[in-house]
């Protein structure tokens, strides 16, 4: 049993904040077993870790990230989304795709900028390149960080040419499938179809059966913009809505399903993924790069019961630090739903339990919770007045970035900083 001592804040319902000061959290083999105002007298013997006066925060979550986008972040957002996927984005896949070392660098320094930003557990979508793919996994492994991650499934021609063949794209799947199987508690692999315009009848078929065969999650896009949703509804006009489409081929939510962007999603479709907990990556920062007409309506969302959290979805998002991503989730949902936008601590909990009920118990420090945690120095925040600890919550949330963040947990574990590994 381990017993830290420190100003505890985490959000168990959307709007609500647990607030703790000098509060304590007991975890026991990586799980949060209480967390108390006062140390019951059982407890109060045992050694006590003292976090002094910053923050412990539950670590962040990231629903929805491209590995392969790294070295293309912030570029290609004046153009449209054809400059965008053309200039940067498809020849940075394939670069990763076809030259290991030059990817092994990428997922390195991906890594490490997960680590740096607390980031303890993510959704990461590769490109098509197996080798690659393989690469992130283990180092993932070997660094203590959690995720999903799936090399991309894209046989298809949507917007331009087919990536992959279909022989080679579920022959790449199977040998990572077999690869990661009961290889790590904390690393998943999970299937990755692009988007239905850019995967086959027959690969989409393949995948849905992998997903029930392996009991394997799934993550894509859906509905992102009104190009995309068109060339869906062309090409299957009897399943009507993009949700069904992924339904048919049960991978929508048969098992644990993420869903990136859904900006021209509808009240029918929402009802659908509030059923069966297909989640939401709601990712605020790429729908202003490259913005459609439509955007998420999500407050309407989360009052259906859709499981919502944060995607960085970098490139087409610019930054991994999840205080700005928050800040911006904010900012983009008072302008998407007019008084009623996110509050601080509603950005908070979709970073945190939000995004982290996608990976199980994770995301809050509610007992049987996995012990993801930070822990914060926010002293250079707050030397000027006196704040409570969910005003420091907010000065952190817009003022912040990882150099107020100076330990990390996952599952229990202090993650050391994969670079000096
Ligand atoms: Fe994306």
């Amino acid at each position: 049993m381990k017993i830290y001592h420190g100003n505890i804040l985490f959000s168990p319902r959307l709007g609500e904040l647990t607030v703790l000061p000098g509060g304590y959290v007991a975890v026991e083999d990586g799980v949060v077993r209480g967390t108390y105002a006062q140390l019951p007298e059982p407890l109060a013997h045992g050694p006590i870790e003292e976090l002094g006066e910053g923050l412990l925060l539950p670590a962040f979550n990231d629903l929805h990230l491209h590995a392969a986008q790294l070295p293309t972040v912030g570029l290609g957002y004046d153009g449209d989304a054809g400059e965008w996927f053309n200039r940067y984005t498809y020849p940075a896949e394939q670069r990763y795709s076809s030259d290991l070392d030059y990817a092994a660098g990428v997922n390195g320094e991906l890594i490490h900028s997960l680590w740096e930003n607390g980031i303890m557990r993510s959704v990461i979508m590769c490109a098509t390149g197996p080798e690659a793919t393989q690469d992130l996994m283990k180092r993932l492994m070997e660094s203590g960080l959690g995720a999903c991650v799936g090399k991309m499934n894209s046989d298809h021609e949507a917007f331009g040419e087919a990536q992959e063949s279909m022989p080679a794209s579920c022959e790449g799947t199977r040998r990572l499938i077999d690869w990661a199987r009961g290889k790590s508690a904390l690393v998943r692999y999970i299937l990755s179809p692009e988007f239905v315009p850019a995967v086959s009848e027959e690969l989409l078929d393949y995948l849905g059966e992998q997903a029930k065969k392996e009991g394997l999650p799934v993550q894509s896009h859906m509905s992102e913009g009104e190009g995309d949703l068109a060339m869906v509804l062309d090409r299957f006009p009897r399943e009507k809505l993009y949700g069904y489409v992924w339904d048919r081929y049960g991978l929508f939510g048969q098992t644990p399903t993420v869903m990136a962007h859904c900006s021209y999603v509808t009240e029918e479709e929402l009802e659908l993924m509030a059923r069966r907990g297909v989640f939401i990556a709601f990712c605020p920062n790429a729908i202003q790069h490259i913005p459609g007409d439509r955007f998420l309506p999500v407050r309407r969302a989360l009052d259906l019961g859709v499981p919502v959290g944060l995607g960085s979805d970098i490139g087409g998002g610019h930054t991994l630090n999840m205080l700005q991503n928050m800040a911006s989730a904010i900012q983009v949902s008072k302008t998407l739903c007019a008084g009623r936008g996110l509050s601080a601590a509603e950005a908070f909990y979709l970073a945190t339990k939000g995004g982290g009920s996608f990976f199980g118990a994770v995301g809050s420090f509610e007992p049987g919770y996995q012990f993801d945690a930070l822990v914060i120095d926010d002293r250079a925040l707050v030397g000027h007045g006196e704040y409570t600890l969910a005003e420091r919550l907010q000065r952190l949330l817009y003022c912040g970035d990882s150099r107020h963040i100076v330990r990390r947990f996952c599952a229990g574990r202090e993650i050391p900083d994969p670079a000096k590994g």
